[in-house]
C-alpha cells in the first residue's frame, strides 16, 4: 500500500458493521436503511434486466433516460431558485456519490493544492484528497451543548483560505453532525468562493432529508453555477444504498473534467439500475415528503431514547444521523469521554453498534467524546436499541 493510502486502513463502516454481525448487535453504525426503497422502483430494475436495457456497457455519461430524469429533478426542486441543468452537457451518472467525490477531486486537483473541508468529515474525503495528491485543510464545525447544534465559523473558513487553496469540499446536510447550512452561511461560502476564485464540490446526498429549515443547493447562489460541482445519490434519496447510483450536476467544462476521471475509474456505472433510478426520480412529490416525514419521526424516537438514556443529544436538522456527547453518562460508562473505547465496548455492554466521531476528524481531540447513531432503521429496532442503551 502506498504512503498516500497507508494512513487510512479499513473504513470504520466496514469495521463496525463486521463487529455488529459478530456480536449480533443492533447496527446503528453504518448509515443504510433496514427497509428497501419503493417496490415499483425494484420492479423497474427487474424490468430493465429482463428487457435487456443496460445489460451491456451503457453510455459513459449515463443513460439518456437517467440524465434527463436528474435534470428534471433539479428543475422540479430547485428551478424556483433559478437552477437548471442540460441533461446532455451538465449531468454525469456515477457509481454512487463516492465515485463522484473521487472523480471530482482527481479531475480538479493538482498535486499540492489545498482543499478546505468541514470537519468532522465523511471518511472518503480525506482518502480521496490524498489519492489526488491534494492537502486537506479542515475547518472545524463547533458544537454548542446549549443549543444542541453545530456551527460553521465563517471567520475560520476565511482564514483557512490561502494562495494554494483550489477548492472547498462542502457537505450539507452534513454527515455526521446533521447540520443543515443556512441561507446566510451558504451565501457567505459562495461570496468567499467568488472573491477568492475557488471551485466548490458540494456533497448534497441528503438533500431530501431535511427535517427543519430547507435544503438550498450551493450552486443556486450568485456566481456559483459555473464553479460548483453538485453531487447527489439514489442510495439516500430512494433507500437503495447497494445500487451505487449517484450523479453530478455542473457546468459543461466541469462535467467534462469529472467525466475524464470517471472514464478511467469505472468507465460506466451499472446499466439496469440507471433505468430504475430514472423512474424513481419521477416519483410524485409525496414520495419525497413521505421519506422525509418518516425519517423525521425516526429521528425523534431515537433522539428521545438517547436523551432518556443519559446522552447529550445534538439534534440533527437533516441526514440519517444523531451525534451524541457521551460525557454526561459519567466517567466510567463513557470511558472518560473516549468515543473509540466506548464504541468498542458498546456491543458487549448493550448489544448496539455506533460510530466514534473522532474518525471523522484530523483534530481527533475535538471529536473524542462524540458518538454517532444512525436512525434510518425500523421503529421497532430503534425502540429496542433505545431500551438497551437505557439499561447501560
Ligand atoms: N457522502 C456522504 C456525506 C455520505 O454520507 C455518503 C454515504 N452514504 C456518501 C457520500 C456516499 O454515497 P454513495 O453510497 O452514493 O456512494
Ligand atoms: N455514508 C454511510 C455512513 O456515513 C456509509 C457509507 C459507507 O459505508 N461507506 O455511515
Amino acid at each position: 500500500l502506498n504512503h498516500r493510502l497507508a494512513a487510512f486502513g479499513t473504513t470504520i463502516f466496514a469495521e463496525m458493521s463486521a463487529l455488529a454481525q459478530r456480536t449480533g448487535s443492533i447496527n446503528l453504525g453504518q448509515g443504510f436503511p433496514d427497509t428497501d426503497g419503493p417496490e415499483e422502483v425494484r420492479e423497474a430494475a427487474v424490468r430493465a434486466l429482463r428487457d435487456g436495457r443496460g445489460n451491456q456497457y451503457p453510455p459513459g455519461p449515463g443513460v439518456p433516460e437517467l440524465r434527463a430524469a436528474v435534470a428534471a429533478h433539479q428543475q422540479r426542486f430547485y428551478g424556483h431558485l433559478g437552477l437548471s441543468y442540460d441533461p446532455d452537457t451538465e449531468v454525469l451518472v456515477t457509481a454512487g456519490a463516492t465515485e463522484a467525490i473521487a472523480a471530482s477531486l482527481l479531475a480538479l486537483l493538482e498535486p499540492g493544492d489545498e482543499v478546505i473541508a468541514l470537519e468532522p468529515y465523511y471518511d472518503s474525503y480525506a482518502a480521496c484528497i490524498a489519492m489526488a495528491g491534494g492537502r486537506r485543510v479542515p475547518v472545524t464545525l463547533r458544537p454548542s451543548a446549549e443549543t444542541g447544534t453545530y456551527h460553521l465559523d465563517l471567520d475560520e473558513l476565511r482564514d483557512a483560505i490561502t494562495d494554494d487553496t483550489r477548492l472547498i469540499l462542502l457537505n450539507t446536510p452534513h454527515n455526521p453532525t446533521g447540520t443543515v447550512l443556512s441561507r446566510d452561511e451558504l451565501a457567505a461560502v459562495a461570496a468567499l468562493a467568488v472573491e477568492r476564485d475557488l471551485l466548490v464540490i458540494t456533497d448534497e446526498v441528503y438533500e431530501h432529508l431535511v427535517f427543519e429549515g430547507e435544503h438550498l443547493p450551493l450552486a443556486s447562489f450568485p456566481g456559483m453555477r459555473e464553479r460548483t460541482v453538485t453531487i447527489g445519490s439514489a442510495g439516500k434519496t430512494f433507500s437503495f444504498t447497494g445500487w451505487k447510483v449517484g450523479w453530478v450536476t455542473a457546468a459543461p467544462a466541469l462535467i467534462t473534467a469529472v467525466r475524464s476521471a470517471k472514464q478511467f475509474l469505472t468507465y460506466v456505472s451499472a446499466g439496469p439500475f440507471q433505468y430504475a433510478v430514472a423512474e424513481a426520480l419521477a416519483l410524485p412529490d409525496s414520495y419525497f415528503t413521505g421519506l422525509r416525514d418518516d425519517l423525521r419521526a425516526k429521528r425523534d424516537i431515537l433522539a428521545a431514547g438517547l436523551a432518556d438514556a443519559g446522552f447529550g443529544v445534538y439534534r440533527p436538522a437533516g441526514t440519517y444521523f444523531i451525534t451524541t456527547d457521551i460525557r454526561p453518562l459519567g466517567a466510567e460508562l463513557s470511558h472518560e469521554g473516549d468515543g473509540f473505547a466506548f464504541c468498542r465496548s458498546l456491543p458487549e455492554r448493550a448489544g448496539v453498534v455506533a460510530i466514534p466521531n473522532a474518525v471523522f476528524y484530523d483534530h481527533q481531540d475535538q471529536g473524542a467524546p462524540f458518538v454517532r447513531f444512525a436512525f434510518c432503521k425500523s421503529v421497532s429496532v430503534l425502540e429496542e436499541a433505545a431500551g438497551r442503551l437505557k439499561r447501560l
